[in-house]
């Protein structure tokens, strides 16, 4: 951040209402005693340590040594950030695992920066990437991709619908041998047409790709360093994010998460989310099944539609010549036409984009997950 020198004494104590005090760091020191004491109190109480076990849902996640970056892109949520900064603070220093939070001000007008700013200058573990303008959701996470440097990423929406609280299940869900951990608001809190569509996204997306999530599009989500140090997002491609990953050939699966109204502020993307995200589909689909074998899409296509319209000819020259059914005039005459040019156009596009990926020089975008060199 670019005023980090600011830090000091004083700042910290002119920090405003008091509430970002809330995200200082907490100096670990009496841990010793304290967990002497917590001993004793668990021998009295025996109960009570499973309920709080339960509560914590963490037993056996061993995150020493690991660094957890979350991710967290906005675009004019002034309002949220010191409440939503209380919360990841508390959760992520419960984990006792070394963190960072970078948030990522895809060119707010309001007041965000400055909060971030308040944040900040308490718990420099807090960070932000400023964009001049707005690039949208996926340049923002694109950029907090290429900046964190964490173990495990989370990524999360910054308007408080997205659960902290869920950050450790995601985390122990990547630990059972997952790339990417993908949130599925099984309870949903957003507006009902919104709620439908999305069913229907959702579906279409899972038969597309091979890949069946209920909620493709949860800004909840966890990755190993691997997946986000290896995918593009560009455009309005982080609808996609488990597609690409999936396509890359990372492990990819999803947990239900809890998920809250929209507390302050209102929705950044309007109905234009429909139309692109269709055309993002198609990107996605062919960047990353059919690059390498563009004669398998096109010539599928063309072959059908030539194999349909060539067998509707036949049949009516069969019956022109058996049962003297003239072929003119008949409109079936003039779709099965149709159906064979398209046909042989859609095959020779596919030969020639066959072309001009094997003349391309560009390397194959190759993952490489373990060397024994
Ligand atoms: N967002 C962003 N840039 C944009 C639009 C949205 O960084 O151009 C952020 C936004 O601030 C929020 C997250 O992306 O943190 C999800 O946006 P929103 O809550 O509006 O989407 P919805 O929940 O309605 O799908
Ligand atoms: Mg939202």
């Amino acid at each position: 951040m670019a005023n980090s020198e600011d830090r000091n004494e004083q700042n910290m104590k002119d920090s405003g209402s008091g509430i970002p005090a809330a995200v200082q760091k907490t100096p670990q020191t009496n841990v010793p005693e304290k967990k002497n004491q917590n001993r004793n109190f668990y021998r009295r109480n025996r109960n009570f340590k499973r309920y709080n076990q339960k509560q914590n849902q963490t037993p056996g996640l061993n995150l020493t040594n690991k660094i957890i970056s979350i991710v967290i892109p906005l675009y004019n949520e002034e309002e949220s950030i010191v409440e939503l900064s209380i919360a990841l603070k508390k959760v992520l220093e419960g984990l006792r695992a070394n963190y960072e939070v970078i948030f990522i001000d895809d060119g707010s007008t309001d007041n965000s920066f400055n909060k971030i700013k308040e944040v900040n200058r308490v718990n420099s573990r807090f960070k932000c990437i400023k964009f001049r303008r707005n690039y949208g959701k996926s340049a923002a996470l694109q950029q907090g991709f290429k900046a964190a440097k964490g173990d495990y990423i989370i990524t999360m929406d910054s308007d408080l619908q997205d659960d902290p609280d869920e950050i450790p299940a995601l985390i122990e869900k990547l630990n059972e041998g997952y790339d990417l951990v993908s949130g599925w608001k099984k309870v949903r809190h957003d507006p009902f047409i919104k709620n439908q569509t999305s069913k229907i996204f959702n579906l279409v997306t899972s038969i597309m790709v091979g890949l069946r999530l209920h909620d493709y599009n949860c800004g909840l989500k966890a990755y190993v360093k691997d997946v986000v140090k290896n995918i593009k997002v560009y455009g309005e491609m982080h609808r996609y994010i488990p597609a690409l990953a999936f396509l890359s050939g990372f492990r990819v699966t999803e947990i239900p998460v809890t998920h809250h109204e929209r507390k302050y502020g209102k929705t950044k993307f309007g109905i234009s989310r429909f139309f692109n995200g269709f055309f993002d589909l198609s990107t996605v689909l062919f960047t990353n099944k059919y690059i390498k074998r563009p004669l398998h899409f096109f010539g599928s296509i063309g072959l059908l539609s030539f194999v349909a319209g060539f067998g509707v000819l036949l049949y009516l020259t069969i019956m022109k010549f058996a049962e003297s059914i003239p072929i003119e005039g008949r409109p079936l005459f003039f779709i099965a036409i149709l159906f064979t040019i398209v046909g042989a156009q859609f095959f020779s596009l596919g030969l020639i984009a066959e072309m001009i990926t094997k003349s391309s020089v560009e390397i194959d975008n190759i993952i490489i997950d373990k060397t024994l060199i």
